[in-house]
């Protein structure tokens, strides 16, 4: 297979390479505090030559060669089969794509380790990433095993977990005071002027197309393609890779449709929702919400992540962060997976649906990250003795 990037917007092509992240025709109409314009995606022609799934290795997938992958188990994730809940909700056929089971505890590492990867092949050694906490912690560890320097700016609002992670991987941090967004930008100004690539969620294409796996594997452990799948949503990154597995999956002729997918929002950080009803992105939304992984102004996939519900007929769930909470819990104490509030999004944004699903629809919940990375969040439903 070859791979090149491909423009969401004008759909022109270029050749991959770790200087090009938005499409420099596309990038002139970019308007401040809205989303990226002309965010870049991996296409490829040709045809896959393994036997995937069946093999179980989808190295070939993607668009850099096996051997330059960092020496660490990123992805393959289990695949829960949760009877209780299950029973509870009378939904024989829901799994919960269990991303806590990754290196360092979120579905991020399938971005770094396919940036890192990047960063080997062409011999780059200082990764730079703004974060709300998930990305950097992800970028430090997976960059920690493949020897790179990782250089990370992060809300100072962000999770303590999150950051004492991150030092302990060793990234040298910078806490900005200020949201996500302020975090984006001063990455994007050390970038600008030093070496390093940027590893920003969205801007770099590349953090698209690692996410996209956890897709590869649902397909390849189901069988099938699942009915309907729970994607939190934020800045429209893991919702766009998501998409694009689904994508490879139906241009490889491994299936003939793609599954519906329920972006779930915190109705705090709303801003993808509100671009699919109100048909656009207006001004920035406040980014208020205790799902800090999911709490963004101005999401940088936004115009990718709306054009893809809009083509494939997806939809926008909003949930309040006390129901974010008590999906935490229930998940928790139901099902024995101890998910971070933003993850838990995902059984919020269904338990709004629980009407609209069929019964022996196939669901997966994809579970984003861990509990444990926000200590302080759980504690808030939980007693002490
Ligand atoms: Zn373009």
């Amino acid at each position: 297979m070859e791979f090149f990037y491909r423009c969401t917007e004008c759909d022109r092509q270029f050749e991959i390479g770790p200087d090009l992240m938005v499409c420099p025709d596309c990038a002139k109409r970019q308007v401040a505090d809205r989303p990226l314009r002309g965010v870049l995606e991996v296409g490829f022609t040709g045809t896959r030559t393994s036997n995937w799934p069946a093999s179980g290795t989808y190295g070939e997938l993607l668009p850099i060669e096996e051997r330059f992958f960092p020496p660490v188990p990123v992805g393959n994730t289990p695949l829960w089969q949760p009877t209780n809940l299950r029973e509870k909700l009378g939904l024989a056929r829901l799994f919960l794509k269990d991303e806590t089971a990754n290196p360092t505890e979120s579905l991020k590492d399938r971005a770094s380790a396919l940036v890192a990867a990047c960063a080997n092949k062409y011999g780059i050694t200082d990764v730079v990433v703004a974060s709300t906490g998930n990305a950097a912690s992800s970028m430090a560890g997976i960059g920690a095993a493949a020897g790179l320097n990782v250089k990370i700016f992060v809300p100072k609002t962000a999770p303590r977990a999150k950051l004492i992670q991150s030092l302990q991987y060793g990234a040298d941090v910078t806490l900005v005071d200020g949201p996500y967004d302020d975090a984006v930008t001063q990455s994007l100004e050390f970038t600008r002027s030093n070496k390093g690539l940027n590893r920003n969620t969205g801007y770099n294409p590349m953090t698209i197309e690692g996410k996209k796996t956890a897709a590869l594997e649902i397909f390849a452990q189901l069988g099938r393609i699942p009915d309907v799948v729970y994607v939190p949503t934020g800045d429209g990154v893991i919702l766009g890779g998501i998409y694009k597995g689904f994508e490879d999956i139906v241009a490889l002729g491994l299936a003939d449709h793609m599954p519906a997918v329920v972006a779930v929002q915190a109705e705090g950080s709303n801003a993808i929702c509100r671009a699919l009803k109100l048909d656009g992105f207006t001004e920035p939304v406040n980014g208020d919400t205790i799902a800090d992984s999911i709490s963004v102004g101005v999401p940088a996939n936004g115009q990718s992540a709306v054009a893809k519900l809009r083509k494939h007929r997806g939809r926008c769930v909003e949930v309040s962060d006390v129901e974010i909470l008590d999906a935490q819990i229930e998940l928790s104490s139901v099902s024995g997976l101890f998910a971070e509030p933003a993850a838990a999004a995902a059984l919020a944004g269904l338990r709004k649906e629980l009407d609209r699903v069929p019964p022996e629809s196939t669901i997966v919940l994809l579970i984003t990250g861990s509990g444990l990375k926000d200590i302080d969040a759980a504690g808030r439903r939980v007693r002490v003795p």
